[in-house]
């Protein structure tokens, strides 16, 4: 059975708790697309990680995780993760690597601030992750593929004309010093060492698993919005955001997917650049940033403050339609309990018209959200195991967010704690 876990919303749904809780009961945990470029914040008994490359498995004996084929593999960094974590006491976890995942060079990353550098004010405020430039390349077949580091006469060749490209561009566009094509093959025959252990053919292991009737867990990383089709083009990231994405980056049969459990923020937040249709401003945001999350709406790969926002119904619902979401997971609720009322953008105003259909980047730029307000429960939440001990304007708040998406919320999480979760019966049919 394969279960994808998803961001419905700008990323930083609170993902990586409710993904630790769904790893426990999988065997085979894969990453399918990104890369380092966003974490996963997770506290479990061993300690609060922020896990950026592994997926979050890592922490289970008894689960297998897995870089698939989708993402942007940052060989060092996965070796340093994997390290950190040993570091830290959490028992040495079985890794798996496809051998056909593409890997992320160091030039990425430079090319990636050379890039925001050249764009000045009109960068996209890129983690400079060496994402976009890695999946550039990729689909511009100049990547290195982890099973090409195996077949050397052709590997050293293949550099030779990749870094030729590059340093045209690195002396023309960007100014800046060229690459020794002797040291990009040895960088890559010292990454063939490193990750030799791990290289497997992914696809083929997970399928005879599921043959073997074994649990699969795709973890998706960042949220709809940042999807490079369906999210706020051109303010995306480089690699699909979705679950149907899952069956690719990891080499599966899309029907084999069979729950799509996506997770919505009880109020919004995004990083970097782009539309944001509910966003607030001044001490208001200031507010909500310092009470989010678990210590407040910083990024976890940058520490960058969160831009901040009221629930995003519109948003929301769309972005569940795009993951085909089975079932909702509504995070973070009890960081609203400060609240005298609570808006929720239910509508966009564009152009004089009221819509509630997500439009396109130049349609969404224009929009002014229409408010709805709610009345706050005005108490902590936390600690709280049964729905139906929850304040009633709690209910309600949840209740009307199920209504606009048209998804059941089966669990609600009430803070950043593995055990602050509320299992729920929705009213709404699967
Ligand atoms: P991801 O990128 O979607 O995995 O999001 P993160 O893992 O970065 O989650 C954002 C933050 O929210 C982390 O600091 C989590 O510990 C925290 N968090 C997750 N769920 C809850 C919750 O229900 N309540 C509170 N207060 N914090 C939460």
């Amino acid at each position: 059975m394969v279960r994808a876990i998803v961001g419905a919303n700008w990323g930083d749904e609170g993902k990586g708790k409710i993904t630790d809780m769904l790893a426990e009961k999988s065997d085979i945990v894969v990453r399918f697309q990104g890369g380092s470029n966003a974490g996963h914040t997770i506290i479990n008994d061993y300690g609060k990680f922020a896990l950026h490359l592994l997926p979050s498995g890592v922490f289970y004996n008894h689960t297998t995780s897995i870089i698939g084929n989708g993402v942007a593999l940052n060989i060092p960094y996965l070796i340093n993760e994997i390290k950190g974590l040993e570091e830290r006491g959490v028992p040495t976890p079985k890794i798996l690597v496809s051998d056909r995942a593409q890997i992320l060079m160091p030039y990425h990353v430079d090319f990636d601030a050379f890039e925001e550098e050249r764009l000045g004010g009109k960068a996209f405020g890129s983690t400079k992750s060496g994402i976009a430039p890695f999946y550039s390349d990729k689909y511009a077949k100049i990547g290195f593929q982890v099973s090409e580091l195996f077949d050397e006469a052709s590997l050293k060749e293949k550099v030779n004309r990749v870094v030729e490209y590059k340093n045209i561009l690195l002396e023309h566009l960007y100014h800046k010093p060229v690459m020794n094509p002797d040291d990009i093959y040895n960088t890559l025959l010292s990454y063939r060492e490193m990750i030799e252990p791990y290289v497997t053919d992914v696809s083929l292991f997970i399928n005879n698993a599921l043959k073997e009737g074994k649990t699969v867990l795709l973890e998706g990383q960042l949220g709809t919005l940042k999807d490079p089709d369906h999210g706020i083009y051109p303010m995306v990231t480089s690699s699909s955001t979705l679950a149907a994405y899952g069956a690719i980056g990891a080499g599966i049969a899309p029907y084999e997917i069979k729950d799509i459990i996506t997770v919505v923020k009880a109020y919004s937040s995004a990083v970097g650049a782009g539309a944001f249709v509910s966003e607030i401003f001044g001490e208001e945001a200031d507010e909500l940033r310092k009470r989010g999350g678990d210590g407040g709406e910083f990024g976890a790969t940058t520490g960058r403050p969160r831009r901040m926002g009221w629930f995003d119904a519109v948003a929301t619902r769309y972005g569940c339609r795009m993951q085909g979401a089975t079932e909702v997971v509504l995070t973070v609720l009890d960081v609203l309990g400060y609240l005298d009322e609570i808006p929720m953008c239910v509508g966009y105003e564009i152009d004089g018209e009221v819509t509630k259909d997500f439009p396109v980047t130049y349609k969404l730029e224009k929009a002014k959200p229409v408010l709805k307000y709610f009345k706050g429960w005005k108490s902590d939440i936390r600690g709280i195991k049964n729905y139906d001990e929850l304040p009633v304007e709690c209910r309600n708040y949840i209740e009307a967010i199920e209504e606009e998406i048209g998804v059941p919320i089966t669990m609600v999480s009430n803070g950043p704690k593995r055990h602050d979760i509320i299992i729920r019966e929705s009213k709404l049919n699967k």
